[in-house]
């Protein structure tokens, strides 16, 4: 829950930003109607208030006292205002502010809820900065703090391409043109190579902004050449603008390669980026076992349970799935009821014994349907791990999951079907 401290007077805009920051949404409102009342709330809550949302004129404030009482409290501090004053506002940034919003008009609301949410995304954002040694950007590091972002230093351009290749969670480079080792064109194409523009933001500060050096940066890969001593406002909503940006490549990115409704990888990512995996595991001749898995019965289940029943059965196997499986192993929902676990480096016993403790894990907290237990089960099918694509391997477990079907269900098959059918033969007239 993230708590935002208004301090307001107006019970007009109390009641429209309280509408912006919903409880559903994450957030919780403490309302101060003087600076007095703001001061009490502070010193008691200070510590969980993530941001403070600052009207300038109150009954007992003649000039921005609230401000400097936020601020003192180090609680990033927003100015929402009707006084437009080009010079109280550089005041203000002076004193620390993130920014300064005019309530002009409807849309002053919702700059200001996009505006909190990024700063509740930026506090897992890491920043890169790539400093001159000998001419530190004070006021850039400061902007960035202030927009939440967790600062990181780099001494050297190498040091700099290390923590971008290893650190996903680094979305921005702010990197100094004159740094001396490296040219930040050079730097800038290293990290491009590494890092997409969908993955990290780069901005290169100049003193100078000569026009040819800003289209050589942007045509290395740079988004954004700025001042050095660029206003705070234009820093804030360049940042916000390439994040934003970076946060909807992402989201979308998420939607194409995972299940909606089990949020495990769908088919079209298996294809993707299990082939390479699977390639890579031939080239070291590492063994890959395949494991189809497919619910048996599960028509039934629907048509006696319903639909809604069937989806909790449904997530309830992709929990399971996701908790026996660690990161290494790519955990599909092919569709359906069907789904498909890409296992690179494991043995085929290691594969057989992970499939038998999702098996048991799935019997053991099976779904209830009126305190009654449903009867579910699952068949696997195994391939062997030495097949020389993924089309093949997939066509392998596909047949020994049916074996599977066919045997009567609920097992896990990992030899040919043929082979089985004998073994079941046998036992049949073995029993007879
Ligand atoms: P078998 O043991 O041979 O696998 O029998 P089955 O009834 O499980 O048959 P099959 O796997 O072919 O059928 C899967 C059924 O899953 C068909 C469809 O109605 C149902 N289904 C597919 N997607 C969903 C879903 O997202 N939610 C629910 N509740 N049912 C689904
Ligand atoms: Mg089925």
């Amino acid at each position: 829950m993230d708590t935002i401290l208004l301090v307001e007077d107006s019970s007009f805009f109390e009641k429209a930003v309280s509408r912006s920051f919903r409880r559903s949404d994450g957030f919780e409102l403490i309302v101060g109607r003087t600076c007095a009342e703001a001061a009490s709330i502070l010193k008691e809550h200070a510590a969980k208030i993530s941001v403070a949302l600052v009207d300038l004129s109150l009954p007992d404030t003649t000039d921005v006292e609230t401000v400097d009482l936020t601020t003192h409290h180090k609680v990033p501090t927003i100015v929402f205002t009707s006084r437009f004053d080009p010079d109280l506002q550089t005041r203000l940034y002076g004193k620390g502010i993130v920014d300064y919003v005019l309530k002009d008009s409807p849309a002053s609301l919702s700059y200001l809820r996009e505006l909190v949410l990024r700063l509740r995304a930026n506090r897992g954002i890491g920043a890169l900065m790539l400093q001159h040694p000998d001419r530190p950007m004070k006021d850039v590091e400061e902007q960035l703090r202030r927009l939440q972002l967790s600062l990181v230093h780099a001494s050297t351009a190498k040091e700099a391409i290390s923590e971008i290749t290893d650190n996903e969670y680094i979305r921005l480079l702010v990197v100094d043109s004159d740094i001396p080792d490296i040219s930040t064109m050079e730097l800038i194409k290293q990290v491009r190579l590494r890092r997409g523009p969908e993955a990290v933001a780069i901005f290169a500060l100049s003193k100078t902004l000569k026009r040819t050096d800003m289209v050589r940066l942007l045509k290395s890969g740079a988004n954004e050449v700025l001042a050095k001593d660029c206003a705070p406002e234009e820093f804030l909503l360049r940042t916000g603008q390439n994040l934003d940006t970076i946060d909807r490549i992402l989201k979308l990115t998420d939607a194409a390669n995972n299940d909606a409704m089990t949020g495990l990888y769908n088919r079209r990512f298996l294809f993707e980026a299990g082939t390479h995996v699977f390639a890579e595991c031939r080239r070291s001749n590492q063994p890959i076992p395949v494991a189809l898995l497919d619910i048996d019965r599960f028509k039934q289940v629907n048509d006696q349970y319903g639909h809604e029943v069937g989806d909790a059965v449904i997530k309830h196997l992709a929990n399971d799935i996701a908790s026996i499986c660690d990161g290494n192993i790519l955990t599909v929902r092919l569709g359906g009821d069907e789904f498909c676990l890409l296992m690179p480096g494991s043995t085929l016993d290691a594969a057989k014994e992970r499939c038998g403790a999702l098996v048991s894990r799935f019997h053991r907290h099976v779904h209830t349907v009126d305190g009654s237990p449903l009867d579910v089960t699952l068949s696997i099918g195994l391939s062997s791990g030495y097949e020389d694509k993924l089309s093949d391997a997939l066509r392998v477990a596909d047949e020994r999951m049916y074996a599977a079907k066919n045997l009567g269900r609920d097992r896990i098959i990992s030899e040919d079907y043929e082979m089985v059918e004998d073994q079941v033969v046998e036992h049949v007239l073995l029993d007879v």
